[in-house]
């Protein structure tokens, strides 16, 4: 499986304001499939733990009620 870049930023689908990514990863060490990314929006403070396979698909992410 080829290993795939991290976006930078999401579209929160909260408010459809930008997600930025919470963590940094070097080059040299990029995420693999199965590790969260986490990501927060910038204008709601939402919180989104992405798992690193296919992140062009947003999964429906946990709610802390
Ligand atoms: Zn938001």
């Amino acid at each position: 499986m080829q290993p795939q870049p991290v976006a930078d930023s999401i579209v929160c689908v909260e408010c459809g304001a930008k997600a930025h990514l919470l963590t940094r990863f070097p080059p040299d060490d990029p995420p693999r499939p199965g590790d969260v990314v986490a990501y927060v929006c910038e204008d709601c403070g939402h919180r989104f733990d992405i798992v690193h396979d296919d992140v062009d698909e947003l999964e429906e992410p946990g709610f802390d009620w």
